[in-house]
């Protein structure tokens, strides 16, 4: 049996070799390093893909989350909406900007934003909700777009995990997660489920005044050459990585039946141990493009656990350990939207098994094997 790694970025590779090898060797030659036709080509790709209007590549996700809220003109000590427990990011860049993060709990069940906890957490000062699409599905979009409405509120999505995870919304129409709210963020992070041989992000719109100052703040604000309209950044997609990212682009439907199949396996499997094991739980307005298969370990068993898979050679990571409230960076500097014990109990009880495009049978097998009879 091969190693089983928590993702294996190297056999996906081999499958497309010739092809990325050959990508990667003609941005070399083009002597287009930046900009190049790559990077148009991935946007043109990405939005037909996700049926979005504009697509702004640029540097990473989290400068992606950064350059959405600074398109946004909020005013320090505005608040934004994020859930407790997910990846710093989102409240990272809110804290950044002068802006303040305000946590709201996760249903235990979906590891997303509970959308019924959001209204309580709104004050005159909120402007934005940031939900995070975490381990591969969409938050509950259509009740948070309504509050969002009904507040008047921005809607930001970071959509790092989740890309082609699909919404289906009450009247039948479905959308793309990232392409709901007023922008969405992608991450192509090696390990995200589209992911470059390095850094790389885009943002997603539909609204064409946001598209052109988002294309504006990530080239230093600049409307035209050395006409800076407003404060920017720097961050664009090296056209190397757009290359990359764009030979596997019209792979992801079948990396993400890949993923489900493994998904699957992993559900039926496990049922066994269904009374101190909690497999993921889909919504059933979203599609699940599983960037993680994450476990609920019942019973305070869970480290344990880790250890015991560790000794078998089964990698497992705590997707997260520390809710946002509870990290150094964000003590006392966050707002509590609500009380927060769901997020408390997950970071005591989540754990994330190997989840990637090449897994085999093989490996599948061993993995419930050995959870089965954990004792
Ligand atoms: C990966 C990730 C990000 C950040 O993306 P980078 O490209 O690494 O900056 C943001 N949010 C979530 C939920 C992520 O998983």
């Amino acid at each position: 049996m091969n190693v089983i790694q928590m993702v294996d970025l190297t056999t996906q590779y081999k499958r497309v070799q010739q092809q990325m090898d050959e990508a990667v060797l003609g941005v070399i030659r083009s002597g287009k390093y930046i900009n190049g036709e790559a990077v148009r080509d991935l946007a043109a790709g990405l939005s037909d893909f996700l049926r979005v209007k504009h697509v702004i590549p640029c540097a990473n996700g989290t400068d992606a989350l950064q350059m959405a809220l600074m398109a946004l003109d909020l005013q320090p000590g505005d608040e934004v909406i994020v859930p407790a427990f997910t990846y710093v990011a989102a409240a990272e860049v809110i804290a950044l900007l002068k802006l303040t993060p305000v946590l709201v709990d996760v249903h235990p069940r979906t590891f997303n934003v509970d959308v019924d906890k959001i209204e309580a957490a709104i004050s005159s000062r909120t402007k934005a909700i940031i939900p995070v699409h975490l381990f591969g599905q969409t938050a509950d979009m259509e009740p948070l777009m309504q509050i969002a409405k009904k507040y008047g509120l921005y809607v930001v999505e970071d959509n790092a995990q989740s890309i082609g995870s699909v919404y289906t919304f009450r009247d039948g129409s479905r959308q793309a997660a990232g392409t709901i709210g007023d922008i969405g963020v992608l991450s192509f992070f090696p390990t995200k489920n589209l992911g470059g041989y390095g850094d790389g992000g885009a943002l997603l719109t539909n609204d064409d005044g946001l598209a052109l100052k988002l294309r504006m703040i990530g080239v230093h604000g600049q409307s035209r050459r050395y006409c800076h309209e407003i404060t920017g950044c720097n961050s664009r997609l090296d056209t190397l990585q757009a290359a990359i990212i764009r030979v596997k682009l019209p792979h992801l439907d079948s990396y993400i039946q890949a993923r489900r199949k493994a998904a699957e396996a992993y559900d039926s499997g496990l049922k066994p141990v269904a009374d101190w094991l909690e497999t993921p739980e889909c919504i059933p307005a979203s599609t699940h493009v599983y960037h993680q298969y994450t476990l609920k370990v019942k019973h305070g068993k869970r480290d344990d656990l880790q250890k015991y898979l560790k000794e078998n050679g089964i990698p497992a990571m705590i997707y997260y350990p520390l809710p946002l409230h509870r990290q150094p960076a964000f003590k006392n500097r966050v707002k509590m939207g609500g009380d927060l014990s769901e997020s408390e109990k997950l970071c005591r009880s989540v754990l994330s098994l190997p989840m990637h495009t090449e897994l085999d049978d093989e490996q599948i097998e061993y993995i419930i094997f050995h959870i089965i009879n954990y004792e």
